[in-house]
């Protein structure tokens, strides 16, 4: 999501959902039981919750109570993993100021900042905060993938217009890699003192997503590839691969899905979510044989009746679903 501010929302279902990831009793899935996980700290923006031995989630709370974008410091949902040596975090969050609180709950909890970030994709909401980790000379390592940088290059060093400027502004402060994944054929086991996660590479929710398992507790932070309780955006998506990477989350048994937006959820608990993907599918199938536009296609879309009370960013995210996969045939979005 690169234009949230431009976008508009449908307004109760968005508010309702992110209401759900602002209030923890009424999240489906294992992090929905009240108490269930302690609360370590909270902005109106954001709150970060344990859910395991030195595991945290930071869910974000972008929305007043009016559905709109009042809060969007970190838009994402991310997390930190502490181990002895190194504190991971998982994504950047939006803006500097999100991913700047983020780093100082570390280092008052732990006493000692975040040492590494993993960036699951190229999208700002998850990279536009990354200067929010530096300070001074002290900053993180960054991790991303060699095609997530190209694409944030691509797509995000072009510069507008300022107002009364001579200058141009690019669309957030980017900062890159310190450290390049270039092959995304195998995971990656990365050490953090007495503990180590796993980086799976992916791909769905763009060319090249990076899942990361925690090896000790049953916890994945799917990135973008796993929304609950939103329509995911598919701005980038590769849909052909989408399915099947969340097939590929969701196997392996139980454990908590720390999703890239809305609540979190246990991975037993997320057909729901690949039969929507399912269903996008059927309907850009559908609309190819029937020679459908994607915004016809996209009208015509209802949701499955288990993600009927789900919400959307923004109400044509279905047609943007089905032109993906247009995109992706090499059609043009009107279906020739
Ligand atoms: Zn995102």
């Amino acid at each position: 999501m690169t234009d949230l501010k431009r976008r508009s929302l449908v307004k109760a279902g968005v508010a309702s959902t992110l209401a759900m990831a602002a209030s923890p009793g009424l999240l489906r899935g294992v992090s929905a039981a009240p108490g269930k996980h302690r609360v370590v700290a909270e902005r109106p923006f954001a709150r970060i919750v344990e859910v395991g031995d030195g595991v945290f989630a930071v869910v974000s709370t972008p929305l007043d109570s009016d559905g709109r974008f009042a809060a969007p410091q970190t838009l994402c949902n991310g997390g930190l993993i502490v181990g002895d040596d190194r504190i991971l975090s998982i994504d950047a969050y939006y803006q500097p100021t999100g991913a700047a609180w983020v780093n100082e709950q570390a280092k008052k909890l732990f006493g000692r900042p975040v040492s590494d970030v993993i960036c699951t994709h190229l999208h700002l909401d998850h990279t536009g905060g990354l200067a929010g980790f530096q300070n001074g000379e002290i900053g993180p390592e960054i991790y991303m993938t060699a095609a997530t940088w190209s694409m944030m290059v691509e797509q995000y060093s072009r510069a507008s217009p300022i107002e009364g400027s001579p200058f141009l502004a690019p669309p957030a402060r980017l900062m890159g890699p310190t450290r390049v994944i270039e092959d995304e054929s195998t995971s990656i086991s990365m050490a953090l003192g007495g503990r180590s996660v796993t980086l799976l590479p992916l791909s769905g929710h763009t060319p090249s997503d990076l899942v990361v398992l925690v090896d000790d507790l049953p916890i994945t932070f799917g990135g973008d590839l796993a929304w609950w309780g939103l329509f995911p955006n598919y701005v980038d998506a590769v849909p052909s691969a989408l399915a099947p990477s969340v097939a590929r989350l969701m196997s392996g048994g139980s454990r908590l899905m720390v999703t890239g937006h809305g609540g979190l959820v246990s991975t037993d608990e997320m057909e729901p979510y690949a039969e929507l993907i399912g269903s996008i599918d059927t309907a850009a199938m559908q609309a190819r044989e029937r020679g459908w536009s994607a915004e016809k296609a996209g009208e015509a879309y209802s949701m499955p009746a288990s993600t009927s009370d789900w919400g959307f960013f923004n109400p044509r995210y279905p047609e943007r679903a089905i032109a993906a996969w247009f995109r992706e045939w090499g059609l043009s979005s009107s279906g020739v």
